[in-house]
């Protein structure tokens, strides 16, 4: 697809979005629908941030996804299209396997309450109670209770359980026991309703589809853009540099990191001391590690499963989980069936990771880690597809730095900020007139849908200002 080149875009637009994760790009297309210039700049050649796509061998690997839940079907109805909305299909196998149980489920409130009450014979009304008091929740509850003392609270001592329900919720937005536990309620309730879905066709076409609407809207978009800086005059936005060029808007949202966006882009001379001091409490989640595997067309393997929740160790650990040498670790399977017209069988092994102990390797050592961590995940693959050695022809790995260089995020982070972050990210404008983030932040805002739904709150932000 063709954009437009830097030397090609105008002196002025009413808005600037930096990044095309999926809060730019909708921030960015209901911008222009409601009647603004927008420029989009992106410093990759690619669209999506980290909903993105690779080719390797001959096999399109997909990064990010995994698994979203049912509130993607009604999102991507109201504020993408109709075709977006129909490629929306439900993943109906998801599986767990670690030392305290083996399991398959939809992941569906109502299987989850099966489970729940046959499985681990927990008792009807105590389940139900969970449920509701976890619905319920909302932003303004009391944020002193931990998820650690919500699982407590209904499930004392069972580690099974709390492991059943926190596990996959950090592979999600890597939160841990010790953070709010209305973080976890907002997710969690998401995926409890109908269980995770996926886009057929893979990010390649979702991200094509978008693309094709932003520029029906009227949005200019720029890849390979880096933004250096957002000028900031007297208070107020004036507009971006791009290397030595100047554009100007009174408007800038900036789906960079909010990290990048206060430190590096705007510069913290833009900045009160009383904000900053807020800032620098905010913490930047985890980043990830993945390998990706690809099967020499003509093989194939039997259904097992779309979505593995493995792990050989004995209890859930968050801390675990972000070890380079992790026993735990999710593997996303990609049949035909995800790409119909690019028939396919990928593997996709993913992992939480720590950027520090990546990022302070030596090339040899790095070399090594990558080494290793591909290993782990194969031994681990075989025990769900015996024989899958024989059958890759392409692997390919990625770590923090790997998530670190293409996304310019803090730390790699894959899932924007702890919950701190939200405060920051809506108070933004308050501090600099006309300066507006959207994108990961305060673990309920990242994920496919948390990403799309605050690229729409954001809009409206930045309509009401740019009106006024
Ligand atoms: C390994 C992994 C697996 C995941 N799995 C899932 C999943 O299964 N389901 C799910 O719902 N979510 C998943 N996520 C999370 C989900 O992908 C993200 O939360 C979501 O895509 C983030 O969107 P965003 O709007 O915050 O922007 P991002 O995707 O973070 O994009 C930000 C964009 O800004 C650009 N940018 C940054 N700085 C600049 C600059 N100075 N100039 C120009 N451009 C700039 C970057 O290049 C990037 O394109 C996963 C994430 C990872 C890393």
């Amino acid at each position: 697809m063709a954009f437009t080149p830097l030397e090609k875009v105008e002196e002025h637009y009413d808005v600037i979005v930096i990044g095309s994760g999926l809060g730019g790009l909708t921030c960015a297309n209901r911008l222009a629908k409601a009647g603004h210039s927008v420029l989009l700049l992106e410093h990759h050649t690619q669209l999506g941030g980290l909903a993105t796509w690779f080719k390797r061998g001959g096999h399109t690997f997909d990064v990010s996804l995994h698994g979203f839940p049912f509130g993607m079907v009604k999102t991507c109805k109201k504020y993408w299209s109709k075709e977006i909305r129909d490629s929306i299909v439900q993943l109906k196998n998801i599986v767990f396997d670690n030392p305290q149980f083996s399991l398959t489920t939809t992941f569906s409130k109502d299987d989850f309450t099966r489970i729940l009450y046959k499985k681990f014979k927990l008792d009807r009304i105590t389940v139900d109670d969970f449920f509701n008091t976890v619905r319920a929740m909302n932003f303004y509850d009391d944020q002193g209770m931990t998820t650690r003392e919500l699982f407590e609270q209904f499930f004392p001592g069972r580690s099974d359980v709390h492991r059943l329900l926190m596990e996959p919720i950090t592979y999600a937005n890597g939160s841990t026991l010790d953070e709010p536990a209305i973080t976890y309620g907002i997710v969690f309730s998401n995926f409890m309703n109908r269980g995770v879905f996926t886009f057929e066709g893979g990010t390649d076409r979702l991200i094509g589809l978008m693309a094709d609407d932003l520029q029906k809207s009227g949005v200019t978009i720029c890849t390979g853009a880096r933004v250096d800086r957002i000028v900031v005059e007297n208070g107020k936005t004036r507009g971006v540099m791009v290397g030595q060029k100047m554009i100007a808007a009174p408007a800038v949202v900036s789906n960079s990191g909010i990290t990048n966006t206060i430190d590096n882009l705007a510069g913290r001379e833009a900045f009160s001391d009383d904000f900053l001091s807020r800032f620098d409490k905010v913490v930047v989640n985890n980043s990830s590690c993945q390998v990706y595997f690809g099967i020499r067309k003509g093989d194939s393997f039997e259904d097992v499963g779309d979505l593995l929740f493995t792990s050989t160790a004995r209890e859930f650990s968050s801390e675990e989980m972000r070890l380079m040498d992790t026993k735990s670790r999710t593997f996303s399977v990609y049949y035909p069936k995800t790409r119909p017209d690019k028939p396919d069988y990928t593997v996709v092994a993913s992992m939480n990771g720590n950027y520090a102990d990546w990022a302070t390797l030596t090339d040899r050592e790095y070399s090594l880690a990558k080494e290793a961590m591909v290993e782990r995940c194969f031994v681990d693959l075989e025990r769900y597809i015996p024989g899958i050695r024989d059958k890759v022809d392409t692997i390919e790995s990625a770590t923090p730095k790997t998530f670190n260089r293409y996304t310019l995020h803090t730390e790699g982070t894959s899932f924007g900020t702890k919950f701190e972050g939200l405060d920051i990210s809506r108070t933004l404008f308050k501090e600099v007139g006309g300066l507006f983030h959207v994108g990961s932040v305060g673990i309920i805002m990242s994920g496919w849908l948390g990403a799309i739904n605050y690229g729409v709150i954001v809009a409206n932000d930045v309509d009401a200002f740019v009106r006024s």
